[in-house]
């Protein structure tokens, strides 16, 4: 009684819109139970043969294709190899995106999955094996198998959905061309919703509201002094100390400028170069190092920092300093507003105590890119047997494994997200 009373309640608030017009909770489940053969079809299918990040050629053809089969409006050769479907609902109403990442990684599988990947490609100049190993095969498969579903669904849709899979999530990035080439307009999208598979429990979705992955930015500060014997230092100007001090004065960054009690950060430096023998003082060094941020506004006062300590102190001991960037994706920050609103959607698909908050993560992604012109939502979808979730490989493992009860919790979930968004109103 207690939880079909709930369950009513759930979708009332949650759905009254769509509920009232056939595009139900109980029809997406049972679309989605229909299309599940095809979705784990199109995963191994995409897994055997997986693309390296802008080189998704024949992943975009078979997406493109079924997209295309569907009656829908499709984009292809977006920034590179992404595609878009716009999917018309029968009615009016507001633009929901649905986005999935294609690309995979320089990685050889080391599993032994009856479509283990046997591609290969040159990286960095060597060949090597090509794998899925950060899931984004399932993520494709999932997104196709929601456009089936929500094309159903489609005279009962209040609203647009436009189904996004983007390229090269792993480097250099889609999301950024993709925006650029549009697609977040025409029609305007009014909210965003992505999943990333993740080592959690299958049948478990991992949230949070507000920042939930961190920036990443490389730095290399190259430090300018005077050569002079190691015996005679003061004939010159010695760049390993000048070096060493900025070393310790970076530490001071996280410790009094960051305001902790906002979010925190991280700031590494992983290499220290200069010199070749003990009598030479160099007249340079190098200093390489990550910055990693939950806050925008701190990830952008972290890099004023890092420069003006690096310039300033190596100007004061007679030096110099340049600070260059390799600026990565910005913090994955969740619309609190739009998270609130829809984390009822994912307690009523996936049950009780299977819906959590998740601590912030150190890895980035570049769906921040959509999240900085839209509201929203990033999750984690549970991929691990119960049990092994302690001793699971993690992404980008040769061995990583996404057990396959997974696909039918994330083409539900995305299909349901749209579906509520727009019955909302
Ligand atoms: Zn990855
Ligand atoms: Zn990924």
């Amino acid at each position: 009684m207690r939880s079909t009373a709930l369950a009513m309640a759930l979708l009332t608030t949650a759905s009254t819109a769509a509920a009232a017009s056939g595009a139900t909770p109980a029809a997406i489940e049972r679309a989605t139970a229909d299309v599940l053969p095809q979705v784990v079809a199109w995963r191994r299918d995409i897994h055997q043969h997986p693309e390296l990040g802008l080189q998704e050629v024949r992943t975009s053809r078979i997406v493109a294709e079924h997209l295309r089969s569907l009656g829908m409006e499709v984009q292809t050769g977006v920034a590179g190899t992404g595609v878009v479907g716009i999917l018309k609902g029968g009615r009016p109403g507001k633009v929901v995106a649905l986005r999935a990442d294609m690309d995979a990684l320089p990685v050889t599988e080391q599993g032994d999955l009856p479509f283990k990947s046997v591609q290969k490609a040159m990286w960095n100049g060597q060949e090597t094996g090509v794998m899925h190993a950060c899931g984004h095969d399932t993520h494709v498969a999932m997104l196709m198998g929601a456009a089936t579903v929500l094309a159903q669904l489609r005279a009962e849709l209040p609203g647009t959905v436009k189904f996004i899979f983007q390229p090269a999530e792993e480097g250099p990035g889609g999301a950024e061309p993709m925006i650029a080439a549009g697609v977040l307009r025409d029609p305007q999208v009014d909210a965003i919703f992505g999943l990333h598979v993740f080592p959690y429990t299958v049948g478990h979705v991992v949230y949070r509201a507000g920042p939930l992955m961190a920036s990443a930015d490389e730095f290399t500060i190259e430090i300018t002094g005077k050569q002079t014997h190691g015996a005679v230092p003061w004939g010159g100007v010695d760049p390993i100390v000048i070096g060493a001090q900025i070393v310790t004065s970076l530490q001071s960054i996280v410790s009094r400028n960051v305001n902790i009690a906002k979010a925190p950060a991280v700031v590494t430096v992983g290499k220290f170069a200069a010199g070749n023998r003990s009598n030479i003082i160099p007249d340079k060094a190098e200093l390489v190092g990550t910055v990693r941020a939950f806050d925008n506004e701190e990830r952008a006062r972290i890099r004023a920092r890092i420069e003006g300590i690096a310039t300033e102190y190596a100007r004061t001991a007679g030096g110099s300093a340049k600070v260059t960037w390799d600026l990565g994706y910005p913090v994955t920050v969740n619309d609190p507003a739009l998270t609130e609103r829809m984390v009822p959607t994912l307690q009523r698909i996936l049950g009780p105590g299977k819906v959590s908050v998740g601590p912030l993560t150190g890895t980035a992604e570049d769906f921040s890119y959509f999240q900085q012109q839209v509201p929203g939502m990033f999750f984690f979808l549970g991929v691990t047997p119960p049990g092994q979730e302690e001793t699971a490989a993690q992404n980008h493992s040769p061995l990583f494994f996404v057990d396959e009860a997974a696909l039918p919790v994330g083409v539900r979930s995305l299909a349901s997200l749209a579906v509520d968004f727009l019955g909302g109103g």
